[in-house]
């Protein structure tokens, strides 16, 4: 019996697919190719996950960790001879404490999911992001996930509190953790938050919930230089402080893309430079601190060029609409996403520069923008439109015209995607020769056989 038939003969209690049923699933949000596996398990408890790696770890089996597969870098894809680990039957929420402002979930859990329960509890679940209707938890750990509230509450390694994971040799580490201070040793936590699944199976989370507030205001604006951009941001984060929970910025591009024919309800004229959208809680004081009264401020001294404040939470949802769903941009093919950072001050040049490089190799190009700007986070889609016969090419000329050019501005690689096997040929643009090796080092350590999630970020 080959190791695999073993595996599955020895834990039956994994409802197994088998290779043809796993090809029935796509790989990934962006890859609608079928999934490749010669088997997928999903274990209801952590013990079912230990044995799995434990066998795994001792029959040198590879085994792929897939949470909700929203990955952008190519971070769920497998092998013929890999085995999946879906944490998909994982998914109780175990505990909701509003008077200690704590989650405690199974790693599989759907984050719109833990959002509506703790929504109901009357608290915040702080992370939100376009795909929270099929990301898991998990998975937003194993990435350090970011997305739109990361200006107010922090990214996932600022929120979560405690986890339990499980090495791939076996061993459970329970680090479950629920309170804000807990200086006694190593934070063994911030292992397993970011390193994309590459050192053990998140199983358990604790998270810290923040408490709700009545309402939130949401004004989209649109404005003549990327400067205007740049003071309205430093306005808001002044004036709003931290009512202020989302600041997205839209290059003219990608925004008349969204609301063209055929596509979104445009709720300002397109046609300007640059919009942001601005989201704050909403001001019930009467005071004039909120959101409008900034905005009449910025109108008067001419930093805003037109604007529009949602009316209904209906408006909201429609503004959220132009930023969030971007699947008209993805209709044109072979289109690439990169996810960088920049300090704020170098934006507008780097991407001067990257429009500039990008018409030269690419003429019939079409290059889309948009980022959580506050953050520095900017997310690029680059359409080539080349005539060629190799898109491997294509793709690593786009990807240099692209990566070549951070260092010189501060930049890094992934904000908030994670290297995945997509940029591993990039991460030493953003980590030094010694960095990578320590993370070599660490993954040998925890993972002698190298079975978990192999060849992600870098290779061993
Ligand atoms: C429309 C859209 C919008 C997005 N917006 C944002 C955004 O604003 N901000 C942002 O940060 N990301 C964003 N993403 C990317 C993606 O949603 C995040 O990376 C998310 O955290 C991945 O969660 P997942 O459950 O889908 O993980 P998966 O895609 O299944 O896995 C991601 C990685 O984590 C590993 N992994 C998954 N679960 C576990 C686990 N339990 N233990 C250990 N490793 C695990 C996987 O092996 C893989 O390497 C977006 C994606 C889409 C499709």
């Amino acid at each position: 019996m080959s190791s695999v038939a073993d595996l599955i003969a020895a834990l039956p209690d994994l409802a197994w697919l088998d290779a043809d049923e796993v090809r029935l699933r796509q790989t990934s949000y962006w890859d609608a190719s079928p999934l490749q596996a010669c088997a997928l398990a999903r274990p209801r408890t952590t013990q079912q996950v230990s044995e799995l790696l434990s066998r795994a770890s001792s029959s040198a089996q590879t085994v792929v960790t897939h949470g909700g597969r929203t990955t952008c870098v190519d971070g769920v894809r497998g092998q013929a001879d890999d085995i999946v680990l879906s944490l998909e039957r994982m998914n109780r929420i175990l505990e909701i404490d509003c008077v200690e402002g704590v989650a405690i979930v199974e790693a599989g859990v759907v984050l719109e999911t833990l959002q509506e329960a703790v929504a109901e509890k009357g608290m915040v679940l702080p992370l939100d992001l376009g795909a929270r209707g099929t990301c898991t938890i998990g998975g937003n750990v194993a990435t350090n996930a970011g997305g739109v509230n990361v200006l107010r509450y922090g990214m996932m390694r600022n929120l979560v509190l405690g986890l339990e994971a499980v090495l791939p040799t076996g061993e459970v580490v329970s680090s479950m953790n629920r309170m804000l201070k807990n200086n006694s040793g190593y934070d063994l936590k911030q292992l397993f938050i970011g390193s994309e699944g590459t050192l053990g199976v998140v199983t358990k989370v604790v998270l810290r919930l923040e408490p709700s507030f009545s309402g939130r205001e949401v004004a989209l604006v649109a404005l003549d230089s990327f400067d205007a951009v740049l003071t309205l941001q430093a306005h808001a984060r002044r004036h709003l402080t931290s009512t202020l929970l989302a600041f997205e910025v839209m290059w003219g591009s990608y925004y008349d893309a969204v609301t063209g024919d055929g596509g979104h309800r445009a709720p300002i004229a397109p046609g300007a430079p640059y919009y942001a959208l601005i989201e704050a809680v909403a001001d019930e004081s009467g005071g004039g601190n909120g959101l409008v009264s900034l905005l009449e401020r910025s109108l008067e001294a001419g930093t805003l060029a037109d604007g529009a404040v949602a009316t209904s939470e209906r408006e909201r949802l429609e503004f959220w609409k132009v930023r969030d769903d971007f699947e008209r941009i993805l209709e044109a093919s072979p289109v690439f996403l990169y996810d960088i950072s920049l300090p704020l001050r170098s934006v507008n040049h780097y991407i001067r520069d990257l429009m500039h490089s990008f018409a030269e190799r690419f003429p019939e190009g079409e290059m889309h923008v948009f980022g959580h700007l506050c953050d520095g986070n900017l997310h690029l889609f680059l359409t080539p439109k080349a005539q060629t016969s190799n898109p491997d090419d294509v793709r690593q000329a786009a990807d240099e015209a692209v990566y070549l050019n951070l260092s010189r501005y501060d930049g890094a690689v992934s904000a908030e995607h994670g290297i995945g096997r997509e940029k591993k040929g990039w991460l030493h643009v953003s980590r030094s020769e010694g960095e990578i090796e320590l993370m070599r080092r660490l993954k040998r350590m925890l993972d002698p056989a190298n079975i978990l999630n192999r060849g992600l970020v870098f290779d061993v």
